[in-house]
């Protein structure tokens, strides 16, 4: 089955809504009007959440989420619901990502998040990867089928077409260290199984992440089982992000 490459842009906690305004005018006349070939998405920090969405309406490019909290609502100072991601304009959201994991987010959490986005109609991409500490000590393999087994362990058979899951090793993520092609092929292969054993595998995207950038974009992307990537520092600049569509 052919999967539709997805590329999306991480903006971590880079942005205003009026720097997004700018930066969704400048991608969308870059990329030019025509459908685009790999579906395109970025992920701006909730405050340019609905701005960014407002920029980009009537354009093929996604807003998503960087996170959310899995209660409804509530007494959660800070903290985002599902229901108002949506509200604010924006289809899908990141969940598990490690910068989020590593500043306290369990696996349970993870599990509970994509549940809530996924019932309130949010695509989700979910971020898995090993620290430097694990690979050196050969634990890669089964650190993501843990992973896995937890978050997958909530969704159903056929969600598998709103899931994408971003296999982004910890020490690649911001470190301008990327996995060798070789790597990232044999960590996405292991995905695809072991979310093959609960979701139709030939279906669900796996995308890499880790320092993507224009130069090593089209290698990385080119992998069997690699279906586009999540990038974080290059996606900031619409030219650098733009030449990473294109390369998908
Ligand atoms: C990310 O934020 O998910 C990421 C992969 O960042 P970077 O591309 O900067 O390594």
């Amino acid at each position: 089955m052919a999967r539709r490459p997805l590329v999306a842009g991480n903006w971590k906690m880079h942005k205003t809504g009026a720097e997004a305004r700018a930066y969704a005018a400048e991608l969308r006349a870059l990329l030019g009007r025509g459908p685009l070939v790999p579906e395109v998405a970025v992920c701006p920090p909730f405050t340019a959440l609905a701005t960014a969405a407002e920029a980009f309406d009537g354009s093929a490019i996604a807003v998503l989420a960087q996170a959310l909290h899995e209660a409804p609502q509530g007494a959660h100072t800070g903290e985002i619901s599902a229901a108002m991601i949506a509200a604010a304009g924006a289809t899908g959201a990141l969940v598990g990502h490690s910068e989020r994991r590593a500043a306290g987010e369990t696996d349970e959490q993870v599990a509970a998040r994509l549940r809530a986005a996924l019932d309130a109609g949010l695509d989700v991409i979910l971020c898995v990867g090993e620290s430097l500490e694990l690979r050196e000590a050969g634990e890669t393999r089964l650190w993501l089928a843990r992973q896995l087994a937890s978050a997958l362990g909530v969704v159903a058979e056929g969600e598998e077409r709103r899931l994408a899951i971003a296999y982004e090793p910890i020490w690649a993520i911001g470190t301008g260290r990327t996995a060798t092609p070789q790597t990232a092929q044999e960590a996405l292969a292991h995905v695809r199984a072991v979310a093959g054993a609960k979701l139709d595998g030939t279906a669900l995207r796996i995308l890499y992440g880790g320092s993507v950038t224009p130069d090593n974009a089209a290698e990385l992307m080119a992998q069997p089982d690699a279906d586009g990537a999540l990038v974080g520092g290059a996606s900031l600049e619409p030219a650098s992000f733009r030449d990473i569509v294109r390369a998908a």
